[in-house]
């Protein structure tokens, strides 16, 4: 019995005979010479849009180019945080849109993204930034975003093995979203992927885009290691590669790529029960179901295309890591690597046409585009198939810049190193 579907039953019938019914989960496609849209970059993102392509605007004559395999890009080395807690009017929708779709995705692909609301911590060091966070969670509540501003004991209750008093930077509280959390990033990728190629979308990997062919300005098709393919429109969804791909096409973007690093450690007992962020550094913290207790912090302070990052970030990482866990140099760092992330000079994304026809893009997603997975899939597959922005995408323009009106969520200004 061929099982098309993922159900208890269907991993009882395969237990029980051999696992010989067992589908592949998504078809290796070779590239054909002409698609109604190619979606270049298989991440998240790109996956996601293929399968709202399909699912919403019946779009199937669409194909994923990937020059790798599928989440080889930062959609699988990221810290895997979800959450919507956001304070600009431009963010706040479509970061909430992007939690509802998280909360029902599983379902919805049928596919197991271990999907799991922890609840997001931020942590306070000050009054000032008490301020600023009751702020932030009253823009959240006004939002219909759930948000808890907690104080010192409040926090301590919750999670007893922070360094309160005794510290550099005592902890007075916390901003704590309960829906907020984790999700497997792997899972997500291939989840998208098997439910886009269920439709019938093409998922090409190995194939890298290394040409944009534009005829009076409208673009015709791209060139790849496979060859030309022909189509009416080509969608960049390429997260840190989005300003290589788009001079492709004559385009120069406010955006800079710069590395960011991800570390795990040896495996330990359940300890961290939430996702934590240091709020007098930048450093982010969860435990794996593995054991792993997996964090983060600042990207490089360069410009790079390159996959991996160097030394001093790390001693960073640590530093601001024992600044509020102490704990943590009791423990092994076993792997460690890093991913090309796409600054925007704002720190918030670009969904939007671009002043070439036919050419749509979706980049600018920082340190944080993996929890905007669903919602920049579904805006981006509107924005492609109506060529016209999605309401909660409407502020992501790439024009914002030119007029001034930046979505500045970080309040550092246009330094893009910053945010
Ligand atoms: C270390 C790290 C930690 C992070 N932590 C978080 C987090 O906790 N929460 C969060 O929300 N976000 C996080 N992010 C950010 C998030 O991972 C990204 O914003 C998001 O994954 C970007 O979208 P994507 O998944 O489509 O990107 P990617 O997976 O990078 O997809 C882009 C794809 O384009 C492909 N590509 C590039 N050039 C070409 C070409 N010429 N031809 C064909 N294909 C091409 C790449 O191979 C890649 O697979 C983190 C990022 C990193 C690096």
């Amino acid at each position: 019995m061929p099982w098309r579907k993922y159900s208890a039953l269907a991993l009882v019938w395969n237990g029980l005979t051999g696992n010989r019914d067992w589908t592949v989960c998504w078809r290796d496609a070779a590239p054909r010479d002409r698609y109604d849209v190619v979606i270049i970059g298989g991440g998240g993102h790109g996956l996601a849009t293929a399968y709202y392509l399909a699912k919403n605007h019946g779009i199937t004559n669409a194909a994923v180019i990937e020059k790798g395999w599928i989440g080889s890009g930062n959609a699988g080395r990221n810290t895997t945080i979800i959450r919507s807690n956001y304070l600009m009017p431009g963010n706040i929708p479509f970061y909430e849109w992007s939690m509802k779709l998280w909360e029902g995705l599983e379902q919805d692909i049928n596919y197991n993204a271990m999907v799991s609301q922890r609840g997001v911590l931020n942590l306070y060091h000050s009054d000032a930034q008490r301020d600023a966070f009751a702020r932030r969670g009253n823009a959240m509540r006004l939002h219909g975003v759930d948000a808890e501003l907690l104080d010192r004991d409040q926090v301590c209750a919750l999670v007893p093995y922070l360094a309160f008093d005794d510290s550099r930077f005592p902890i007075r509280g916390g901003l704590l979203q309960r829906r907020g959390g984790t999700a497997r990033h792997d899972a997500v990728v291939w989840g998208y992927a098997r439910a886009a190629d269920r439709l019938g979308v093409a998922i090409v990997q190995n194939c890298e885009v290394t040409g944009i062919r534009v005829t009076g300005k409208r673009v015709t098709a791209i060139e790849t290691t496979r060859g030309v393919i022909r189509a009416d429109k080509v969608a960049l969804s390429v997260a840190g590669s989005s300003s290589r791909l788009a001079a492709m096409a004559g385009l120069r973007l406010p955006i800079e790529s710069h590395a960011l690093q991800a570390f795990v450690t040896e495996g330990i007992k359940p300890l961290v029960d939430h996702v934590i962020t240091f709020g007098a550094g930048h450093f982010y913290i969860s435990q794996s179901d593995k054991g792993g207790l997996v964090f983060g912090g600042d990207i490089e302070g360069y410009n790079s295309y390159a996959q991996r990052g160097n030394l001093p970030n790390v001693e960073d990482v640590c530093e601001s890591g024992m600044a509020i866990m102490p704990l943590l140099g009791r423990v092994r760092i076993v792997r460690s690597w890093g991913g090309l992330v796409d600054m925007s000079m704002d720190g918030s994304p670009i969904i939007d046409l671009t002043p070439i026809s036919g050419l749509f893009l979706n980049a600018g997603w920082c340190y944080g585009g993996f929890k905007a997975t669903p919602a920049a899939g579904w805006c981006f597959a509107h924005l492609i198939a109506r060529e016209k922005p999605h309401p909660f995408a409407a502020a992501y323009r790439l024009d914002r810049y030119a007029l001034g009106r930046l979505i500045d969520e970080r309040g550092a200004g246009a330094q893009p190193n910053l945010h």
